[in-house]
């Protein structure tokens, strides 16, 4: 069985997850279900990043010891992944012996390798980035990211050869365009490897809170050069080798287009140091914006996820951000926005080609779905599936998210259409045409079935109170594409069960 291995950006811990970080783990989500479906051995890793400087500050001034600080904020983490039904198969903290055994074994390598030495840093720092600038970086003397006045470091620091491995990144990505995407990113890195790179300092003295040097343990490990390591400690580098032999190097990482050039530069000369084969793909994502503003703790731009999904249920939230934001692009949430197209995607669309499909086959056939006895003349809808299921992957493949719903709903609105055009409603008035109803509904079902599997990575919850209304025999947790190879694959004995509104518009609640 192939392997996928997929990752997101682990998260600092001293403000509670916001939408946009909530986007970026949906979205990675919605991949490794995707992978699932297409019956890849799928890991899929998650975490926190906890040695930041604001980690430690936030515990001071909750009065709480750091590491008990980063337990509760561990707890709220996982807690809201779970409401958002976030899949992943682990969960790495920067704080676990896993991580740290790894970062040492790593560090030890490149100094063994020669890719590190001392020097005396000086420069700007931005906290909240955790970076460090060049005075030609900051705009009127401000971090460009969150527009506060960075402070002047100078300290002795150990540095890492970045600089070496300039050629060889640019010829990586020669060779490998996929390794950066989408192609605006990927064109980004290009020009600042081909402007040149300059050595990074990887230590920071003066601060207890971190990873100590292997080599020097008055200075700790800078939160970057640890964070990135996370990807090979969760997946066994250092007390699983099996785990990690299966599934790295990573398929592909998941990252805000802000945090491209550690992911694409520095991430990967620490691996071609130590001597680590290369990640396959990294995908730098666009960003959710409210009124036109980044959402992020520090711009004070907060829309709770968890809010939101108690309103209007985890499903719908999920649904709109990746049908409405392009995952390479930004995007505006708005709150009419959403209830504009829950109502007319959710519960117009999909919900109602559901409810009235088997509230038909109940009322007209008591349940049961009438399987075709002879060739079927009427293709409008198979028409329509045919096609659509490599187009789908087509789009998910190239990370096009909300490419592959607005091909899903090709069969939705079909099927709607195909409704309104057929009438069943007429023909279960004459027993002479019962046949050709029982064959209207069976397409009906069909196209439900197909595009529900589609549904399934985007509104794992939703897709999966269809397939029981449905009541197919097949586990809905172990379908995969196979299923949607060949038209009409429905048991002969299936008795659907129609069962509440799937989703009741929203005016009409509030
Ligand atoms: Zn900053």
């Amino acid at each position: 069985m192939p392997k996928f291995y997929l990752t997101t950006a682990i998260d600092y811990v001293n403000s509670k997850p916001h939408l946009g970080t909530a986007y970026e783990k949906i979205a990675a989500d919605v991949v490794a279900r995707y992978k699932r479906l297409m019956g890849y051995d799928t890991y899929f890793l998650m975490g926190n990043d906890e040695h930041s400087q604001n980690v430690a500050a936030r515990a001071k001034e909750m009065k709480l010891d750091v590491m008990d600080y980063c337990d509760q904020m561990e707890e709220e983490f996982r807690r809201t992944w779970e409401i958002l039904h976030i899949s992943f198969d682990d969960f790495i903290r920067t704080t676990d012996p896993r991580h740290i055994s790894t970062v040492n074994e790593l560090l030890q390598r490149i100094h063994q390798r020669g890719d590190i030495y001392k020097g005396k840093y000086q420069g700007w720092y931005c906290i909240s980035c955790e970076a460090f600038y060049q005075s030609k970086d900051l705009i009127d003397g401000k971090c460009p990211s969150h527009g506060t006045v960075p402070s002047w470091i100078s300290e002795e620091n150990y540095f890492f050869s970045l600089s070496k491995y300039r050629e060889q990144l640019l010829h990586h990505i020669a060779e490998r365009p996929e390794f950066v995407l989408p192609e605006v990113r990927r064109n980004e890195i290009v020009s600042v490897l081909k402007s040149g790179l300059e050595d990074i300092s990887i230590s920071r003295s003066g601060t207890p809170w971190g990873i100590l040097l292997p080599f020097d343990n008055k200075s700790v490990v800078y939160v970057w050069f640890d964070a990135l390591i996370n990807y090979i400690s969760g997946v066994g580098f250092s007390d699983d080798s099996e785990k990690y032999r299966r599934y790295w190097p990573a398929d592909l990482h998941i990252i805000g287009k802000d945090i491209t050039r550690f992911h694409c530069i520095i991430w990967p000369a620490m691996l071609l140091s130590a001597n680590i084969p290369l990640p396959k793909s990294i995908f730098g994502h666009g960003f959710v914006k409210l009124r036109g503003e980044k959402m992020s703790k520090t711009t004070g731009t907060i829309l709770d996820p968890l809010r939101l999904s108690e309103a209007y249920g985890a499903d719908p939230l999920r649904y709109f951000l990746i049908s409405e934001i392009p995952f390479d692009r930004d995007g505006d949430f708005s709150l009419e926005r959403f209830k504009e197209r829950f109502n007319s995607d959710l519960a117009n669309d999909y919900g109602n080609l559901v409810s009235r499909s088997l509230t038909m086959v109940d009322r007209y056939q008591k349940g049961r779905v009438i399987l075709p006895t002879r060739t079927a003349d009427d293709t409008y809808l198979q028409e329509i599936a045919e096609g659509l299921l490599s187009r789908y992957q087509q789009a998910m493949e190239s990370y096009q998210l909300h490419q592959g719903v607005r091909v899903a709903w090709e069969l939705i609105r079909g099927a709607n259409l195909y409704i309104d055009s057929q009438k069943p409603w007429l023909l279960a008035k004459d027993t002479s045409k019962s046949g050709r109803l029982a064959e209207v509904l069976f397409n009906l079902i069909e196209a439900i079935r197909q595009v529900t599997v589609l549904l399934k990575p985007i509104m794992p919850v939703k897709t999966r109170e269809v397939w029981h209304q449905l009541a197919l025999a097949s586990d809905f947790e172990k379908v995969t594409f196979k299923e949607l190879e060949e038209w009409g694959k429905i048991p002969s004995d299936t008795v659907v069960k129609p069962g509440q509104a799937l989703f009741p518009r929203i005016e009409e609640r509030e």
